[in-house]
């Protein structure tokens, strides 16, 4: 159970985190064995396995996003809705990314704080590497 625990966070952060440049891929099957954060349209966040198809939001059945935290220099964190392509049996690619209230940027670009005279390029923010492993283990009788 460890190693699998191991080997899903593994390619989970080479899919989410771990690689700098905007296009990043994972397998779908590793994709779908992962709980991750979602937003929907509505504003709701929720978690859930990754899913190649639309997603729902359980709590107002409007479409869903994977959801991750980057950050501003000056402004701080906020999160950024990830889109991605599914047309390969083999491959997951995220083709573009947006800001809860903007739309989309094809993913090549540079993401920039929405703030006005702000303008700075996002960078993934740092997060606790070991939530998503902490997630998937439950406790010992639990
Ligand atoms: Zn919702
Ligand atoms: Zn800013």
């Amino acid at each position: 159970m460890a190693t699998i625990c191991i080997v899903a966070f593994v390619l989970y952060f080479s899919w989410v985190f771990w690689k700098g440049e905007p296009i990043v891929t994972a397998s779908p099957r590793t994709f779908e064995q992962v709980t991750i954060d979602w937003l929907c349209e509505s504003g709701h966040s929720f978690q859930a396995t990754g899913q190649r198809t639309q997603r729902s939001c359980p709590r107002c059945s409007k479409r869903s996003y994977v959801v991750t935290l980057y950050s501003c220099e000056v402004h701080g964190r906020m999160e950024i809705l990830l889109g991605y392509d599914a047309e390969d049996e083999d491959q997951l690619r995220v083709t573009r990314w947006r800001l809860p209230s903007r739309g989309w940027v094809k993913s090549e670009q540079e993401l920039r704080c929405p703030r006005s005279r702000c303008r700075r390029t996002l960078r993934r923010a740092p997060r606790d590497p070991l939530a998503p492993i902490g997630r998937k283990i439950k406790p010992r009788g639990g």
